[in-house]
């Protein structure tokens, strides 16, 4: 099913996320998945800890999501949006207007999660011009990431992001401290001095502040303290400017609530959506806003400049709304609460480990951080003879299992990286 040729050719002709085509990082090629395993084409079985980054929320080949792909294939597999509406468009948005703060009330679709993060920032810029203001600029906190597409690679982490090649190159945009007060320390005021400094510097120039609520993923695996988002949501509101939730990476349950901004009791202006949309099935992303600032987006200049080809693609909508339905039916709340039960025994079994900095863990999101940097290659193949799947970056090892995930599953990719701690040679000095 898969030969030394095709490795080859892989090698020499395809691009994988983040690596050289020179010197790449070694693959392995999976050949079918199912549950919360993938199965590598030499037959071995690996359990997943990372729901193919945040999305697989019901594991794999979920015969619902499967069976709605499949019904919905025999109507059609793709319209386009322009001009033309569907059912599976009209039934998902209706369960999204549904399941997110009654204040978001119009949903554009796209692609992606960066698509749709671009569209967010689009959605900010042009509500100003329609009340006659050009805002060019974003705020945003450091250690953030937004996406890969030149706009959302603005706004993250410019120094230590995997972005930080493109400085001059993306438009210039304002940068607070990352929050340093976890999730669970207690409150500190003082947290917010730059940030207050940075908005009354320039809010007279900003179309928003964009961030992730609580968990900032990519840039560093950070959870912070829910009233930073409360207040960041309260200066918002006083200087009317509008908030974007990143909510990308952290939505549909992942950090325990069905969003993250939920931690807070905030409603951002404007709310993005993706990587779980489709149980990890289609790529398919979502921008919610309020009617307000649709309205205004269109008093001014009429429509919003945006519109990709695959649109509201039927399947993917299909198979989101299925997801969603799953959602609903609310097995994820108790299924995420005893992730973090299990998760949280790390902290007795790695905190006092001699490469281990931190063990942090909020809903189904475990994250081990480590002293030095991770030699990413030879881990990754020790994990792979542990029959486990796990892919960290930079120093942190991190486990974001489908919500379907067994104790037993759990425990053997605590172990590996029990394990592969005690490996000098998996890290830098
Ligand atoms: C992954 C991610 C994105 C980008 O989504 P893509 O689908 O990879 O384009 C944006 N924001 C956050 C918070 C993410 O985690």
């Amino acid at each position: 099913m898969f030969n030394f040729d095709d490795f080859t050719f892989d090698r020499q002709h395809i691009w994988h996320p983040y690596t050289s085509m020179r010197n790449p990082l070694p693959c392995y090629a999976v050949v079918a998945a199912k549950g919360c395993c993938l199965e590598l084409a030499d037959g071995r079985k690996l359990v997943d800890g990372m729901s193919s980054w945040w999305s697989a929320i019901h594991g794999y080949n979920h015969q619902r999501l499967n069976h709605a792909l499949k019904k919905q294939i025999d109507y059609m597999s793709h319209v386009m949006f322009g001009g033309i509406t569907h059912p599976a468009a009209v039934s998902l948005c209706r369960k999204l207007v549904g399941i997110t703060p009654k204040e978001l009330q119009c949903v554009f679709l796209s692609d992606s999660g960066s698509v749709a993060v671009e569209v967010s920032m689009k959605m900010a810029m042009q509500y100003w011009l329609g009340r006659g203001e050009k805002r060019p600029k974003f705020l945003t906190i450091k250690g953030g990431y937004h996406g890969d597409t030149l706009s959302a690679m603005s706004v993250c982490d410019p120094d230590n992001s995997i972005h930080s090649l493109w400085r001059g190159f993306v438009p210039k945009n304002y940068f607070t401290v990352a929050p340093n007060c976890s999730f669970y320390s207690s409150w500190n005021e003082s947290e917010l001095d730059d940030f207050y400094k940075k908005v009354e510097q320039h809010h007279n120039n900003l179309a928003a502040i964009i961030l992730e609520p609580i968990v900032q993923g990519v840039g560093g695996m950070r959870f912070y303290h829910p009233c930073y988002l409360q207040r960041v949501r309260e200066v918002c509101s006083h200087y009317g400017l509008l908030l974007i939730a990143d909510e990308i990476a952290t939505g549909f349950g992942r950090t325990g609530k069905l969003f993250a901004c939920e931690h807070a009791d905030i409603v951002p202006d404007i709310m993005c959506l993706g990587k779980a949309l489709t149980g990890g099935t289609m790529t398919l992303a979502a921008t919610l806003t309020t009617n307000d600032i649709a309205h205004t987006i269109s008093s001014a200049t009429n429509c919003l400049m945006h519109g990709p080809t695959f649109m509201g693609n039927p399947l993917a909508c299909a198979v989101a709304c299925e997801s969603l339905s799953l959602i609903i039916e609310g097995k994820w709340f108790n299924q995420v609460a005893n992730i973090e039960k299990h998760l949280k025994k790390m902290y007795v079994s790695l905190n006092n480990h001699s490469r281990v900095a931190d063990v942090r863990v909020l809903g189904a999101i475990g994250v081990i951080e480590t002293h030095q940097y991770i030699n990413i290659a030879a881990i990754q193949e020790f994990f792979v003879k542990q029959d486990v799947w796990i892919r960290p970056f930079n120093k942190v090892i991190y486990l974001i299992p489908p919500y379907i995930i067994t104790y037993k599953q759990l425990d053997k990719l605590i172990n590996a990286i029990s394990e592969a701690l005690d490996h000098s040679d998996f890290f830098y000095y």
